[in-house]
C-alpha cells in the first residue's frame, strides 16, 4: 500500500482508538503530522492541551521553538514528520503511564516502518526510552547512534529548553548539527544492538 494511504489508515485507527484510558479524556487524538516521505521524524512525549484541542501535534509553545529550530536548519514541519510516543493527552499534563506507552507503542512503530526516515530524532526521555530502553536523555542528547539502519539523535525536549537557559543553548547547538550527522557515515557514530539484540530493536523502529 502507498505510505500516504497506510499513514492515514493508522491516523484513523489513532482517532478511533480506545485500548487505553486516555481515550476517556482526550478532546481529539495527534496521530502525527508532515510529510510521508520525511528523511527526519521527530517523536516528543505526548499531547498538551493545545495539541489535544486541535488534534495536531507540537503547536503550543514548545511547538513554536521546535518551528523555529527548524526554520534555524532550513526546514519547516512540512518537510519533516512529527508524533509523539503516546497519541493521546494525558490528563493535567501528568506524564504517560508505562502500559499507557506500552499500548500505544504499536502505532508509531507502524508509522515509522511506513515513513521510514534516515533519522529519528527523539525528544526528552520518554521517546529516547522507545528507542533506547537503556538511554538517559541528560547523558545521551546531543549524540548520534546507529539502529537498525536509522540514526536516532537524541535531543532534550523543547519544553524542557522552556524552562532552562541552559538546556535552551544545547538544544539549539545540538539542532544545528542535524544536517551533518544526516550525512555521516554509520563507522561516526555508536552502534547499539549486538546480532540478537538487533532484532528486538528492529521491532522498535
Ligand atoms: N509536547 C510533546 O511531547 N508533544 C507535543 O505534541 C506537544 C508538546
Amino acid at each position: 500500500m502507498h505510505k500516504e494511504k497506510l499513514l492515514e489508515q493508522l491516523a484513523r485507527q489513532i482517532i478511533r482508538c480506545k485500548l487505553c484510558r486516555l481515550y476517556r479524556t482526550r478532546h481529539y487524538a495527534v496521530p502525527g503530522v508532515g510529510d510521508s516521505n520525511a528523511q527526519i521524524c521527530f517523536v516528543g512525549e505526548g499531547p498538551g492541551y493545545n495539541e489535544d484541542q486541535q488534534g495536531k501535534p507540537f503547536v503550543g509553545r514548545a511547538g513554536d521553538l521546535l518551528e523555529m529550530l527548524l526554520r534555524s536548519i532550513g526546514t519547516r514541519r512540512e518537510k519533516v514528520w512529527i508524533s509523539n510516543v503516546v497519541k493521546c493527552r494525558p490528563p493535567e499534563n501528568r506524564n504517560p503511564m508505562v502500559d499507557e506507552v506500552r499500548t500505544c507503542k504499536a502505532f508509531l512503530i507502524e508509522q515509522l516502518k511506513a515513513i521510514g526516515p534516515k533519522m529519528i530524532i527523539p525528544l526528552g526521555r520518554y521517546a529516547l526510552e522507545h528507542f533506547l530502553p537503556d538511554g538517559k536523555i541528560s547523558r545521551d542528547h546531543g549524540k548520534p547512534f546507529y539502529v537498525s539502519g536509522k540514526i536516532i539523535y537524541p535531543l532534550y525536549h523543547p519544553a524542557a529548553a522552556l524552562r532552562s537557559e541552559k538546556v535552551l543553548l544545547q538544544l539549539k547547538a545540538e539542532f544545528r548539527r542535524i544536517p551533518a550527522i544526516l550525512k555521516m557515515d554509520k563507522s561516526e557514530m555508536k552502534v547499539v544492538g549486538k546480532k540478537k539484540d538487533d532484532e528486538n530493536q528492529m521491532s522498535l523502529i
